[in-house]
């Protein structure tokens, strides 16, 4: 694809299968298959693993003992933290007050981090904004961040819920909304697992107003198919994706887009402006609605 290769998005770990077997393991011994939202409380008490709310401030026995310089490098330490997992007792720490999907996901993440039995080489995760991110650094927290996917998602059985859904927006709310998962989280992953050929995009604004594109993920039929398309990097209130943000409400319409080799590519888009980015939906249309097009044309 002619897009930067940073813009790919690459969730998957070199271990993706273990953990989607090890995943689909531990939804069954905690008797979850199928159960939507996932109960990851059943899964902690199966796995034994216990759930501790996270301090978001520092106590009162703490502020005794420290220097008031110390307190503010503390406080500001945990107001990081967005996870813990202490794998040697057992133990997560979640911090109350992120939205229940965010917060879904970093459970999901601290009781991988416990499961995964690889990891038990390491006594503790903490884990910070950017480790939850398909950014992050470490293998581990990659494991974690597809595991935790695995556990929301149910594996394989969301390949059949998605297929079931005509591929817009609006099926993606309502995928989200069953798996009580974030709404972008819950757009990679239906990228994913689409057998339309469909692409998603998210744009982060630039301090200069324009948008920049960060990430995209192309089904395996769109990749296959428009191997070469070239994706705007960069979407200025010109371009028609804008919109979205201009007006705050989800829009549409159809585009031409470079697809190399096979020339130019009518697409139908979706775009949806959620406060800090914009996401596309951008799909091949049907062919019979590209010949309504055509003798409508004519
Ligand atoms: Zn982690």
């Amino acid at each position: 694809m002619d897009i930067p290769s940073s813009a790919r998005l690459s969730v998957r770990p070199e271990t993706e299968k273990d953990l989607t077997k090890l995943a689909e393991d531990w939804l069954h011994r905690a008797d979850a298959v199928d159960v939507l939202p996932t109960p990851l409380e059943q899964i902690c008490e199966v796995a034994k693993v216990t759930e501790y709310e996270m301090p978001q401030a520092v106590n009162d026995g703490l502020l005794k003992r420290f220097s008031s310089g110390a307190i503010d490098i503390l406080q500001n330490a945990l107001n990081k933290v967005r996870g813990m997992a202490d794998v040697r007792e057992r133990a997560i720490y979640i911090p109350l007050g992120d939205s229940d999907p965010r917060q879904r996901f970093v459970r999901g993440h601290e009781i991988a981090h416990n499961l995964i039995p690889w990891q038990k080489i390491r006594h503790g995760h903490l884990d910070m904004a950017l480790s939850l991110t398909a950014d992050a650094r470490f293998e581990f927290d990659r494991e974690a961040n597809f595991m935790s996917g695995e556990l929301n998602f149910q594996g394989p059985r969301f390949v059949h819920r998605t297929r079931s859904y005509a591929a817009n927006l609006e099926a993606i709310d309502v995928l989200a909304c069953r798996h009580e998962t974030s709404f972008q989280a819950t757009l990679w992953r239906y990228a994913e697992v689409q057998d339309e050929k469909i692409l998603v995009a998210m744009y982060y604004p630039s301090w200069r107003g324009e948008l920049n594109l960060w990430k995209c993920v192309p089904s395996p039929a769109f990749e296959k198919r428009f191997p070469d398309i070239n994706l705007p990097t960069l979407v200025d209130p010109l371009h028609p994706w804008y919109s979205a943000r201009e007006l705050g409400q989800d829009t549409d319409g159809e585009i031409d887009l470079d697809c190399g080799s096979d020339g130019c590519c009518i697409f139908r888009w979706q775009a949806r402006w959620n406060q800090h980015a914009l996401l596309v939906v951008v799909r091949r249309m049907p062919k019979l609605h590209m010949v309504g097009r055509i003798l409508r044309a004519a």
